[in-house]
Formats: C-alpha cells, structure tokens, sequence
C-alpha cells in the first residue's frame, strides 16, 4: 500500500466542538481536520501521497480547471457499527468510476489502489469523526480531481491534484419528492459527457432544477437529449420503477451514471420478489402505467440518501400525475432498509460489498 506522509494539523477540532458537530451535522456543514492529497505531474506520474491538515488552497488564477472545467468527484460513505467498527460499501466500484470519469475528461488516471488507499488513511485518521449508526448517519467522502495547471491554451492539463475531504452527513431522511420532466433541458446526449461523474454535468443541470421548483417538484426527471422520449435519470439519483407484476424496472446503462446504489439494488431485487429487468423505458410507459396503476411505486436511489420516494410527476403534456396514493410503497421502504442494513451491518453481506477500515 501506498505510504502516506501525515502533518498533523496544530489547531485540532476539540471533543466538545467535534462532538457537538456530530450532534447536528446536517451535511456539507462540518469537515474533517486533514484531506488527503496526491499531485501529479505530467512526465514524473503520481506524486508522494499526503495527509494534511484541512485548509485553503492557493490556485493561479488561470488554473485549468476554472476556465475548461476539468474536475471529477466521486461520493462514498463510512458506516460505524454497533461494536465501534467503521466500514466503507463497495469503495472499489467508486475507484474504477473514478478511472472512467478521469478517461472521458482527459485527465490523468488514479491507480485505483492509490485512490482506495487514500479513503482508507484519512477514514482511520478520522475515525472519531464517524458518526454512532443510530439514524443512519455516516461520514461521507468526497475525492474528487481538478485540473490545476495555469495555462490558458485549451488541451488537457499536464498538473492534477486528486483529495479526499469528508463530511459527517446527518440522518438523511430521504424525503419524497415529484419530478418535473423537462421539455427545455437535457442532461446528456449520445457521445456527451453523460457517464462521468463530473462538475460540469451539475453546473449544466441547475436551471433546469429551478425550473422544476417553479412547476412545484423537488427535482427533474432526465430525459434523452435526442427526442426527450426516454427515461434517463434523477441527475443526483438513478431511477426504478415497482410493476404490478413484480418487475423492478431501471433504464439501461448508456447516457446515465453507472450508480453503485442501482447495481447493488438490482442485484437485491430478487429477495423482494422483484425481477430486476433494465431496459429502454419512455416517459409515456411511464406515465401510463401511473395513470393505470400498473407502476405502483417509483424510487430513485443514490449514496446520499439511498432511496428517494417518488410520489408524483409534472410535465406539460400531461400535467401533475400522483403514483398510487402518494406516499412510499412498500417495495421502496424494504428495499431501502435492506440496503441501510447491509450498510451498518445489521443484514448479511452476502455479496461480499462491505469493506473494514483499518
Ligand atoms: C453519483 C450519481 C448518481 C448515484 O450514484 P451512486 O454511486 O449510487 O451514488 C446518479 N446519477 C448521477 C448523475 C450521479 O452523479
């Protein structure tokens, strides 16, 4: 494994102020008191790993990434159980995502050991800052990528750095919401940047999100960037559909992101008595079968909040349509607490998808 240097940081969080923090830590609203960092330098590779204290980062002004954008993220969670054991989920399906975004940007690629190694040091330098399981809180991780070489010509950078910050993330309750399918905007399109997980997909999709506010939904329903006649995603959550006939339907890989929560709920779905079928699915299927009841409940599913009731859709053609009677259906509320206590420990592993740090 990768040696680490570590400066410790001087002014370290107190107890009571950590402690505090843990109490209410809502999300994004605290961090940890280091980040890992590895530089890379186009000729010389990936540089000496690091972990350093948590502070501000100098960046020349003409910095690649705040011109062209080149910057990737990935999002993964620490779970503390009962017997005080922290754990990560499927942390190397994140590191081989993490590749793939890096490839379609043009940006160097992470060894996938490199990036496992660096979640694994400062979740256990951290460990304190793992939040006690109850109400499902946890201590996401964010590595993320940017482009960091001043150089105002366009073609990929030849500097990067790669960190990991985490967050304690509060009991998030997965809130049901409506989604607006939106006849103005797309996500991604054939050949588009689609599959990588990268800045430039959600700086792309905010207009639209305000647009959904203003038809009363919470988030958008993404469609194909072609015909809009295609189901693709939530843009933060893939999405699923319950079928009267015990189907668990997702639309097929393609333009959307690969979720790690969507594979592990389809390879769930048969303990639920659910066929996990993906397939192409259009917004009219859809609708229909809310309208006729022959889809009775609808999810969307990604690490933040696992899984995201979907009580209703809004679209111009067809107006406002409510699944069933607008509340959480069953399969949504099974699924979800099986995948929660895989997480925690609470339910067999049987995949072999929990990883110990330390
Ligand atoms: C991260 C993300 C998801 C969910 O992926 P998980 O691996 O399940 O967290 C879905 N869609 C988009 C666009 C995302 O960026």
């Amino acid at each position: 494994m990768a040696m680490f240097s570590l400066t410790r940081t001087t002014t370290p969080t107190s107890d009571a102020a950590r402690l505090a923090a843990l109490a209410d830590p809502g999300f994004g609203r605290y961090y940890v008191d280091h980040m890992a960092i590895i530089d890379y330098q186009a000729g010389d590779g990936w540089q000496e790993p690091r972990i350093v204290p948590m502070s501000e980062w100098a960046l020349h002004p003409a910095a690649a990434v705040l011109h062209y954008g080149q910057e990737i993220f990935e999002g993964l969670k620490a779970y503390r159980r009962d017997d005080d054991s922290v754990w990560l989920f499927r942390p190397e399906r994140n590191a081989a995502r993490f590749v793939q975004s890096a490839k379609r940007m043009g940006m160097a690629v992470l060894p996938e050991e490199l990036f496992l190694a660096s979640v694994n040091e400062l979740v256990e330098l951290e460990r304190d800052w793992v939040p006690v399981g109850e109400n499902e809180q946890s201590l996401y991780l964010r590595p993320f990528m940017i482009a960091s070489e001043p150089y105002l010509g366009v073609r990929e950078a030849n500097t990067y750095r790669f960190a990991v910050i985490a967050t304690p993330a509060g009991p998030y309750y997965s809130e049901p919401v409506k989604l607006w399918i939106t006849p103005n905007y797309t996500r991604a399109a054939p050949g588009g940047t689609g599959t990588a997980k990268c800045g430039g997909n959600y700086a792309a999709s905010l207009v639209a999100t305000q647009e959904a506010a203003a038809n009363g939904c919470g988030q958008v329903l993404w469609t194909d960037g072609a015909e809009h006649k295609w189901v693709e995603e939530c843009g933060t959550m893939n999405i699923m559909f319950v079928t009267d006939d015990g189907q668990l339907l997702t639309p097929s890989l393609g333009s959307i992101l690969a979720g790690v929560t969507r594979e592990s709920i389809l390879a769930l779905a048969a303990e639920h008595g659910l066929e996990a079928v993906e397939r192409p699915i259009s917004v009219d299927e859809v609708l229909d079968g809310v309208e006729s009841g022959r889809i009775p409940e609808v999810f969307a599913c990604g690490t933040a909040a696992v899984v995201t009731p979907i009580t209703g859709f809004n679209s111009p053609d067809r107006g406002v349509q409510t699944v069933a009677d607008g509340t959480p259906g069953t399969k949504t509320r099974e699924i979800r607490q099986h995948l929660v206590d895989i997480q925690f420990g609470r339910a067999e592993d049987k995949f072999g998808w929990t990883r110990k740090v330390g």
